[in-house]
């Protein structure tokens, strides 16, 4: 196996953006002292992802709207963002129901439940 390459603070590489669900430039926050990426910023949308070991353990947003984990028990309103588990982050377009709401993920809207208490 060859050497993984050493990165420095600054430098910039592609990586699967959670938000944006793409290959995109991050560029790099913070490294340890093996060169191995602990932090990165998204060049597009600004969301910076944590790493442990290489695997990405969290995602603080940028610059847009706050987002917060989907919870069904919660109460949506159209407009609200949100992320989810799977799809990632998303942003109601529509409530059909009491129940029921339209949710956009990337270009896929996805019906989730909500306000289940
Ligand atoms: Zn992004």
């Amino acid at each position: 196996m060859s050497k993984k390459p050493a990165f420095a603070v600054g430098d910039s590489t592609e990586m699967l953006c959670s938000v944006c669900d793409l290959e995109q430039p991050h560029k790099v926050l913070t490294v340890t002292k093996l060169g191995v990426i602990t932090k990165a910023a998204c060049e597009t949308c600004e969301t910076a992802s944590t790493f442990t070991r290489g695997v990405k353990t969290s995602v603080a947003m940028g610059s847009g709207k706050s987002a917060s984990p989907y919870d069904r028990n919660r109460k949506y309103r159209k407009g609200q963002a949100m992320t989810h588990d799977k799809f990632g982050r998303g942003e109601v377009t529509a409530v059909i129901e009491p129940h029921k709401i339209d949710v956009i993920f990337g270009d896929r809207v996805r019906r989730l439940i909500h306000s289940q208490e």
